[in-house]
């Protein structure tokens, strides 16, 4: 090897299927692998006026601007937060480059190697990726249908006294699954009675389409240890990169150093056009839609699957968000499968890289929300022939 890389970047491994799922760019294929939105409801025309009037009004749209983020930006999260019942203030909420972006912050400030970390079986693959390069020890928590099971996690929290808790408690990816609301009280009373940190990752919450909502674990917590993470990459769209951390103080000061030396600030221009736009426009409305949108597509596909696939397979039916999760029979192995798949048109993530440690191979991720009804149809009617 020409260079001499730091031991960390061994642990930076691409996931090998990263390199299969290349080939869904193909334009036959019909893909329910990418964790994307769907591009025809992006609000194209407002974004384009929203930056052709922050662009018109004066050049400090341009400048340099602050760690924290626009601070109207963040008065006006403040106030979607407060809707959610987490009281906070705008200092008190830092704007990152996408919720990702706060991921790594937080993994940077927070893991030194070996400390453990808890995360769900299975886990967002993106938090392992980037909390993995800081050389932790994962502990799985084990879910169910209603999310993290509390009892394992309270044993787990009092034997290896983790750095921090890592959830998805909404929607979660990869399993669609949502966190009941009273493991979410039960989860805030043993963090807070253990002092130890949560990130409570949420980018899936506001796109329910079934059901009621379900409060934030921030909204129950009285003294700073969960710390939440959400974003507009689903309600607006992913290529703006904006998103936000809402924590205490102490963590917020590190929080701004850790982003000073990363990136000095997210973009002041992205920031401004987010604002307008969401103080012009009937963002909720447009919420609402893709609500509808997707929630339409998981029907679309729970039923042709409820129609073709074989009795064994089974699946997790969301209240919202963009996955489902399928278990195959336990012979079946999702990685070797995907091959057949592919040859057949059609791709998805096989479960292994969700998993922090011990995979389960006969699971995998379906995305429904980037593929309109028609090819979620021949898409499911096509893995069906291979399962
Ligand atoms: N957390 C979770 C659970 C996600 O699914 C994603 C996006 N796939 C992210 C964080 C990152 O989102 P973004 O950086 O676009 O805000």
């Amino acid at each position: 090897m020409k260079y001499s890389f730091a031991e960390r970047v061994n642990l930076m491994q691409s996931s090998a299927i990263r390199e299969i799922l290349k080939v869904t760019e193909q334009p036959e294929m019909i893909s329910f692998a990418g964790g994307l939105p769907a591009p025809e409801l992006f609000p194209l025309e407002e974004m384009r006026e929203a930056f052709n009037h922050v662009l018109s009004s004066d050049a400090s749209v341009l400048q340099y601007s602050t760690t924290e983020g626009y601070l109207p930006l963040r008065e006006y999260i403040q106030q979607r937060m407060q809707d959610k019942g987490i009281s906070t203030t705008p200092g008190n909420i830092l704007i990152t480059n996408g919720s990702q972006q706060a991921l790594d912050l937080l993994a940077k400030l927070l893991i030194n190697p070996g400390d453990v970390v808890l995360v769900e079986k299975p886990s967002y693959l993106g938090a392992l990726q980037v909390f993995r390069s800081y050389q932790p020890q994962f502990m799985d928590i084990p879910t169910d249908d209603e999310g993290i099971q509390v009892a394992a996690l309270e044993q787990a929290i009092k034997e290896h006294k983790p750095k921090f808790i890592y959830l998805t408690p909404t929607f979660k990816n990869p399993t669609g699954v949502t966190l009941s609301s009273e493991r979410r009280r039960a989860v805030a009373k043993i963090v807070q009675e253990n002092e130890v940190l949560l990130i409570e990752d949420d980018p899936y919450g506001e796109l329910r389409f079934y059901g009621e909502p379900v409060p934030p674990i921030k909204s129950y917590d009285e003294t700073g240890w969960v710390v939440y993470l959400s974003t507009f990459s689903k309600t607006i769209a992913p290529g703006l990169r904006l998103g936000w951390v809402v924590a205490d103080e102490e963590l917020m000061k590190k929080l701004v150093l850790a982003k000073q030396g990363t990136d000095l600030h997210t973009g002041t221009l992205v920031q401004r056009a987010a604002y307008y736009y969401l103080t012009n426009y009937n963002v909720s409305d447009h919420v609402q839609r893709i609500c509808l949108e997707y929630g339409r597509r998981r029907d679309v596909m729970l039923k042709e699957m409820a129609e073709c696939f074989p009795s064994s397979v089974s699946c997790t039916k969301p209240q919202g968000g963009m996955f489902l999760w399928v278990t195959l029979p336990e012979h079946l192995d999702s990685v070797k499968l995907l091959t057949r798949a592919i040859e057949e048109k059609v791709a998805y993530v096989p479960g292994a890289p969700f998993y922090s440690k011990d995979a389960c191979f006969n699971t995998l991720r379906l995305n429904y929300s980037n593929s309109t009804p028609d090819k979620i149809k021949s898409g499911i009617r096509r893995l069906a022939k291979i399962f």
